[in-house]
Parts: structure tokens; C-alpha cells; sequence
């Protein structure tokens, strides 16, 4: 997209990766919004171009210095890019050097994560408060009793950082139960 002056007076009117060439495009660093150019950076038009093109290794040693530049925006793309050419030597030197907050790698990384989805036995996509019924006993650990097959499970609750994870309430007690056990209702 075209680029405001505002984000082009940033870097003096050049390139925010390669420091050599003028920028003209501003690239927003997804999943961000192009609203504001806190989430973009200023590209020239090889720079723009080599982010699509995984060969371009040759063009990158730019990203020695712009991993280094104080916007997150560019911290986070030139540590997204890097990761293509992890193998290379100077990108492991860089990325041991370089000492980055968290929400800058969080945000680098997040082009590479896959939707993590709670599914039951069927595939159907399970969602927080779902009912759900348990297609098998199932032996509740640290408790002396056994969920028979059919109970129903109230209003689930999805383990975020684990998809194969629901929560649930059986015989008032809170248990983790598997996914894959369960069938929505
Ligand atoms: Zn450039």
C-alpha cells in the first residue's frame, strides 16, 4: 500500500530493513491493522519484493542492523524473515545476540502458528460453554469415582494452551478432560 510521510519521515525517508534505498511501500506486519504506523515498516521496493521470495537469503544480511531498529514493527519483521534462513550461520548469531521483548517475538512468530482447535470425537469444533456428553467412562484421576459414558458436561470451558484439553464440571468436581472423549451437544 502506499506509504504516508509520516512513516516515511521515520527512517529519513529510507528503507527501515535495508537502510539503502528509498522506501515507497509500507508493509504492515501482520496480524496487525494498517491504521497505525506503529504496525508498519517502510520498505524500498527490493525489500518488499524479497519478503515472498524465500531464496532471497543473499538480500538479507540488512537484517543484522534493522533487528537492532528501536520500532517493534521492524524488530518483528526482520526476526519473522529470519526464521526462513534459520540454518545460516550469521542469522544464528544475530538471533543469540539479540535480546528482544517478548511481545516483539510473540508478534514475529505469530505468521507461523496454526489455529490451535478444541475438537470432539466427531470433529465438530467445540467452544467455550458448550454442552458436551462423554462418549466413554472415563477415570478421574486424583478422585475415587468414574464418569460413566453419557454424562452430560455443562458449559465447558477450552484449555487454551492445549487443544486436545476441555474442562468441565462432573459430581461438582472441575476435571481436564480429553477432547476426544466428548461429543458436543
Ligand atoms: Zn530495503
Amino acid at each position: 500500500m502506499s506509504i504516508s510521510n509520516q512513516l516515511k519521515q521515520r527512517n529519513g525517508e529510507m528503507c527501515e530493513l535495508c537502510n539503502t534505498q528509498n522506501a515507497n511501500n509500507a508493509y504492515t506486519v501482520s496480524p496487525k491493522s494498517d491504521e497505525q504506523i506503529e504496525n508498519q515498516v517502510a520498505l524500498c521496493d527490493t525489500c518488499f519484493k524479497a519478503i515472498d521470495d524465500t531464496d532471497a537469503s543473499f538480500h538479507w544480511r540488512c537484517l543484522e542492523g534493522s533487528i537492532w531498529n528501536p520500532e517493534p514493527s521492524v524488530q518483528a519483521l526482520s526476526y519473522r524473515i529470519m526464521q526462513h534462513f534459520k540454518n545460516e550461520e550469521w542469522v544464528s548469531s544475530v538471533l543469540n545476540n539479540v535480546d528482544l521483548d517478548e511481545n516483539v517475538v510473540e508478534w514475529a512468530m505469530s505468521a507461523f502458528q496454526v489455529a490451535d482447535v478444541h475438537k470432539d470425537a466427531f470433529g465438530n469444533i467445540l467452544e467455550n460453554g458448550d454442552n458436551v456428553v462423554l462418549t466413554q467412562a472415563l477415570n478421574v484421576k486424583g478422585t475415587s469415582f468414574t464418569a460413566s459414558k453419557g454424562v452430560v458436561v455443562k458449559r465447558i470451558k477450552l484449555v487454551h494452551d492445549n487443544p486436545e484439553h476441555i474442562e468441565g464440571k462432573i459430581n461438582d468436581q472441575v476435571i481436564v478432560i480429553l477432547c476426544k472423549f466428548v461429543k458436543k451437544l
